[in-house]
């Protein structure tokens, strides 16, 4: 991990803030400044990102860490641990204010989630991203990266949770989502919305967060993590999935099932067998937004199946997950989790 001061000047009370670079198309290159799809990402240093915007020396004094250059579809667990670790780490001393993290945009989601679920401050924690490479025409990054700065540095963002600044609206981790592979505004938050916005230095909250998170949560980052798989139901869809996990030895599956977590009988069966076997089921909806029913499209009491309230399928795996390796077993214990987070 390299480190490195974005500037040297005395800067009075300006709030220290941490940004660490993890790559993504925020930091990706293209050979054409048209190209808007083909281009290698997280191939920029976050020295160079960070240059890019001089402004943000007028905001915040920055310290600034290479975490990792990844294309975040490359997202993997043990990065998660040394990224939680090293938020954990920044924000428990007295020299930084709050933290940014600059991610792609394909798994943004899980990675603030679990922040959201494992930072043990209340310091602000805000991730940004770009729909377009560094390199092209109207590159979204760089206003992403002052605004996400700007969040950050805000007394308003404390105790918020870990948040996503993003085409100047402020999302909650646990409500994010991607919704579309190409447009500036691919994150929303369906159902209940943006928590504010953020525009020319200034950051407005309209609501705040109210399910508990960062050090109100039970979880805590480890160095192993259970083994969790997604599997999706649909029109034809048979046990061969869930047997094969099953026989691979892991401990938790999630269906994306179909409306409100619906799942074909033959898959249904299979899970059902998973469940006596000692494999935790959550059944959360391949829909896009809402929530999932206990007992409103399958018999969860019966089969021992647990539900994923309002989580989309990648954010129940991450709490099953984290559910799993802080010793929740069975399904009663393992609701209480979702029906709290
Ligand atoms: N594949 C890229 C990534 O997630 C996409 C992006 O950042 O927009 O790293």
């Amino acid at each position: 991990m390299n480190t490195s001061t974005s500037s040297s000047a005395p800067q009075g009370a300006l709030p220290r803030i941490a940004v660490l670079a993890t790559g993504g198309t925020i930091a990706g290159s293209a050979a054409d400044v048209t190209n808007t799809a083909g281009y290698q990402a997280g191939v920029v240093g976050v020295d160079q990102l960070l240059a890019a915007v001089p402004a943000l020396s007028t905001i915040a004094q920055i310290h600034a860490e290479q975490v990792a250059s990844i294309d975040s579809k490359d997202m993997a667990l043990a990065l998660w641990t040394t990224l939680a670790q090293r938020v954990n780490a920044l924000l428990s001393t007295d020299d930084i204010d709050g933290v940014v993290i600059t991610h792609g945009t394909d798994t943004l989601e899980e990675t603030a989630w679990l922040l959201h679920l494992t930072v043990k401050s209340a310091k602000p924690v805000v991730l940004t991203a770009a729909m377009r490479p560094a390199s092209a025409l109207s590159a979204d990054g760089p206003l992403n990266l002052v605004n996400a700065v700007t969040v950050a540095a805000s007394p308003a963002a404390h105790g918020q949770g870990v948040l996503v600044a993003f085409n100047n609206r402020i999302h909650s981790a646990r409500d994010v989502v991607k919704t579309s592979t190409f447009a500036v505004d691919a994150f929303q938050s369906p159902e209940v919305g943006a928590l504010g916005w953020v525009q020319d230095g200034r950051v407005e909250f309209q609501r705040s967060v109210v399910r508990p998170h960062t050090a109100a949560t039970e979880f805590v980052i480890g160095a192993t993590w259970p083994d969790v798989e997604i599997v999706a139901s649909y029109a034809g869809a048979s046990r061969v999935a869930v047997d094969a996990l099953v026989a691979a030895g892991v401990r938790g599956i999630v269906v994306a099932g179909t409306g409100n977590g619906s799942i074909h009988a033959s898959m249904q069966q299979a899970l059902a067998d998973a469940v006596s076997q000692g494999v935790a089921v959550v059944r959360s909806s391949r829909v896009g937004s809402g929530h999932v029913m206990r007992n409103g499209a399958a018999p969860d009491d019966a089969f021992g199946f647990v539900t994923a309230n309002s989580l989309n399928p990648y954010k129940a795996r991450v709490l099953l997950m984290l559910a799993l390796a802080a010793g929740g077993t069975g399904s009663v214990a393992l609701q209480r989790a979702f029906d709290t987070y």
